[in-house]
């Protein structure tokens, strides 16, 4: 308890005297959070002070801390990768000069040029550990190495928010449903809950039958809660677990579920809303990225993303100018994560491609000491992804039930305007029609038309989402198995 308290001073301490929290106060923040936890069964009462909960801190601080930690992970970059070190050389920029009112002078990194050659931004000065992959649903997946200590400064980061952010203790028991080749979520989640005394249990993106079988399965450990009360999954998954829910009938009170949280992928209202129905769960989503992990964005009550200041610098800026985005407008997340958090993979202002929107004005909520954006609208890939967001389209499709789940839709470009065509269960669907037009005029859609099909070899190509990252499994395999080994 002791332990924890300084831990957590020194935290405060670390912010208010402007100097760094090294990566080594983190793992002690989150091996004193488990003890405390052992102990007293609660974390302390000023854990007010932990990483991503900090309270209000002098602006001026603030901007020095920024200006040092930009300044040193330019210099990293630029000395120790390929890539920096001949960009920086092209500009005649010297690193050690820069501050945040000069940080638009390094070029913007394109999520193609990390693609492309992911060793020419591996530091020379780190030992690379850990190949993470993003899933690729985008395109080609993108390589990112991690060092030892980045993996972890990951776990312990996941440890103080699994115990604070989800309220996660030793009673409860956490599933994995994201993909299972997933190596460094995977890692980082097990690791942290069973760290904190919780248990945990690997699902991966199986059948959703299975899925929801292993969920509502009685697991008869003492001390343990019966059945698994919490999930981490994708967004398209869990509306496939939502189908299959609605399809045969099963009803909240047959799962244990608490809280299920949600990443990778945008999550709507209404599939938000069907799943905690669904499910009888508290349901949140959180903005994590393989490539600038352990910066990242939390949700606040006001629907707000707040995004950490202490592990990475934040810019909203236009997708194709770079220019920065007013207030209201909407850009892309271009992220730089700061050394000695990341020492392998360095990245400067590394667009995402991630869309959001910037509120008008300085929202006021429990997180408003955190710069705010709106959640992820959906991914750039051109003018219609910002005209049209993902965001949107899921909001219109996913709260009607004669939409299959995952909805499989795609916008095509027309003479007269964007069409929007979509998968239903039956047609005519007049009725389901005329709804989705007027909730589409109504929510400001430029669409010029929208188009359902009941065939999908009708439906011009979608794009995959996570839940197509399906896993066999013998289970669903069973009764053809059960067939073929039958004597005659
Ligand atoms: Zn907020």
């Amino acid at each position: 308890m002791f332990g924890t308290a300084f831990s957590q001073l020194r935290y405060g301490l670390a912010i208010l005297r402007n100097r760094r929290i090294r990566p080594q106060d983190l793992e002690r923040i989150a091996r004193d959070l488990v003890t405390t936890l052992a102990e007293f069964g609660e974390p302390g009462a000023d854990s007010a002070l932990l990483p991503g909960q900090a309270g209000a801190i002098d602006p001026a601080v603030r901007r020095t801390v920024t200006e040092r930690s930009l300044r040193a992970t330019a210099r990293a970059a630029a000395r120790h990768t390929p890539y920096y070190r001949r960009a920086f050389d092209r500009l005649g920029l010297d690193p050690v000069t820069l501050t945040p009112e000069t940080w638009d002078q390094v070029p913007v990194t394109s999520k193609s040029a990390l693609r492309g050659l992911p060793a020419a931004f591996v530091s020379a000065a780190s030992v690379p550990a850990l190949m993470a992959l993003t899933t690729g649903t985008s395109g080609t997946p993108t390589t990112v190495w991690y060092s030892r200590a980045e993996v972890e400064t990951a776990v312990a980061m996941s440890t103080v928010s699994a115990v604070l952010g989800l309220g996660l203790r030793p009673r409860h028991t956490m599933a994995y449903a994201g993909c299972s080749r997933a190596t460094l979520p995977l890692l980082n989640v097990e690791e942290s809950v069973t760290r904190i005394g919780a248990s945990f249990v690997q699902i991966g993106t199986v059948d959703p039958a299975v899925a929801l079988d292993r969920l509502a399965a009685p697991l008869g450990l003492r001390g343990k809660a019966p059945q698994i009360t919490h999930l981490t999954i994708s967004a398209s998954y869990l509306s496939a677990l939502v189908e299959e829910v609605e399809r045969s009938g099963w009803r909240p009170s047959d799962f244990g579920l608490e809280f299920i949280g949600v990443g990778g992928e945008v999550l709507s209202e209404p599939l938000k809303e069907r799943a905690a129905a669904a499910m009888g769960a508290r349901i949140s989503t959180t903005y994590m990225m393989t490539e600038t992990l352990p910066s990242g964005g939390t949700s606040c009550t006001e629907g707000h993303l707040h995004h950490t200041t202490e592990f990475g610098h934040l810019e909203v800026l236009d997708p194709v100018t770079h220019e920065p985005t007013p207030p209201g407008g909407v850009g892309t997340i271009v992220q730089t994560p700061y050394v000695p958090y990341r020492d392998c993979t360095l990245l400067l202002r590394y667009a995402t491609g991630d869309l959001v929107r910037r509120p008008e004005a300085e929202p006021e909520c429990e997180l408003s000491h955190l710069p705010a954006t709106s959640p992820v609208l959906g991914r750039w890939s051109g003018p219609l992804s910002r005209s049209v967001p993902t965001r949107s389209v899921l909001d219109l499709l996913e709260a009607e039930p004669d939409i299959p789940l995952p909805a499989r839709y795609v916008l095509e470009e027309g003479r007269q305007g964007p069409s929007l065509h979509v998968l239903v269960r039956r047609l005519p669907g007049t009725a389901l029609l005329g709804r989705l037009e007027d909730r589409a005029t109504a929510a400001g859609l430029a669409l010029a038309a929208i188009v359902l099909h009941d065939d999908p070899a009708g439906l011009p190509p979608t794009g995959p989402v996570r839940a197509d990252l399906r896993e066999h499994t013998f289970e669903s395999a069973r009764p053809v198995a059960v067939r073929v080994a039958s004597p005659a």
